[in-house]
């Protein structure tokens, strides 16, 4: 099943210190709206069956966002919508823009919270989100980015006391928050597979991966192409048959990096993106790489 997160724009109403999406230049970033939807008809005829809005705060182009989501449902695709609360301010604005969406077609609202968030977006409007979806019949569910510090119990409490559904978000260390200070770690010597949806950027860029993936700049192992020079069906081709790609999706980053030479030793400090950069963001570790998994030594290093 093909999915994307699509990043219609990079702007946002906040300026959170964590920002993944954030960093990059220029600092914000939009697409056409008519070509946003001619890509959106592409994307269903390329057989994308779900398409995550996020990248900056989707909610402040909202009647674009409820014609794409309109246009979505027309082409039988799954929508989520990824969104700070900040719109949420009274329980009536939030049930009459949640009602306009489920109106629309919405499947899902993912809210995002966490420590960085809530220094600008209160958390009784996440609270008013959530109630908003319950009410209007929305599913819904809150992303809690953490970086694992007591600082953040607080911040679990204030769910658990209200009852939402949430799942902990580990804090990726790229875009703005590459440049806040890590806890050493040292993590179970897990496989670290990832799914790798790709991620289409304002600019009409696409990447292999929607996460830190955008953010591989030496090498820019992520990057497939762009829709002005590419088809959608090219790019997914380009990113489903690459070898490299397909091993860090069966076998995980943690093996790759053990066949690369890390000790095991080294890799359980490592968090899965940073461990996931250290490998394909270094041009001669990449070229070996890539190299192994074309002639399948790669592939035969499995139990
Ligand atoms: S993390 Fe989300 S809410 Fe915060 S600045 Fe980035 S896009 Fe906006
Ligand atoms: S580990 Fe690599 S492929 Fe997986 S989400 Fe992080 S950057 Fe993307």
């Amino acid at each position: 099943m093909r999915k994307i997160a699509f990043g219609y724009s990079t702007r946002c109403t906040i300026r959170c210190a964590h920002c993944v999406a954030a960093g990059e230049i220029p600092d914000t970033q939009k697409m056409e709206f008519a070509r946003a939807k001619e890509i959106i008809r592409d994307l269903a005829a390329a057989g994308v069956t779900g398409i995550s809005f996020t990248a900056g705060e989707p909610f402040i182009y909202f009647d674009d966002l409820l014609d794409m989501v309109s246009l979505c449902r027309e082409k039988n695709m799954y929508t989520r919508i990824v969104t700070n609360s900040s719109w949420a301010k009274t329980p009536e604005k939030t049930d009459h823009l949640l009602a306009l969406l489920k109106h629309c077609g919405l499947s899902q609202l993912r809210l995002s919270y966490s420590r960085w968030h809530q220094e600008n977006v209160p958390r009784q409007n996440v609270l008013n989100a959530a109630r908003g979806c319950l009410a209007t019949g929305l599913d819904y569910f809150i992303s809690f980015v953490t970086d694992f510090s007591e600082e953040d119990d607080t911040y679990e409490h204030y769910l658990r006391d209200n009852n939402l559904k949430f799942f902990p978000e580990p804090l990726i260390y790229a875009g703005r928050a590459d440049s806040l200070d890590r806890k050493p770690i040292c993590t179970d010597y897990q496989e670290n597979r990832c799914a790798m949806n790709p991620y289409l950027a304002p600019d009409l860029s696409m990447y292999a991966c929607c996460d830190a993936g955008s953010h591989f700049n030496t090498t820019n192992f992520f990057l497939l192409g762009n829709l002005d020079d590419h088809s959608i069906q090219e790019l997914f081709v380009k990113s489903e048959t690459n070898p490299l790609y397909n091993c860090i999706r069966s076998m995980g980053i943690t093996a790759i990096a053990s066949f690369a030479g890390m000790n095991a030793r080294s890799i359980v400090t490592y968090r899965k993106c940073e461990l996931c950069k250290k490998l394909f963001d270094s041009p001669e570790t990449l070229k070996d790489l890539q190299e192994a998994a074309r002639s399948s030594d790669l592939q035969r290093w499995s139990r």
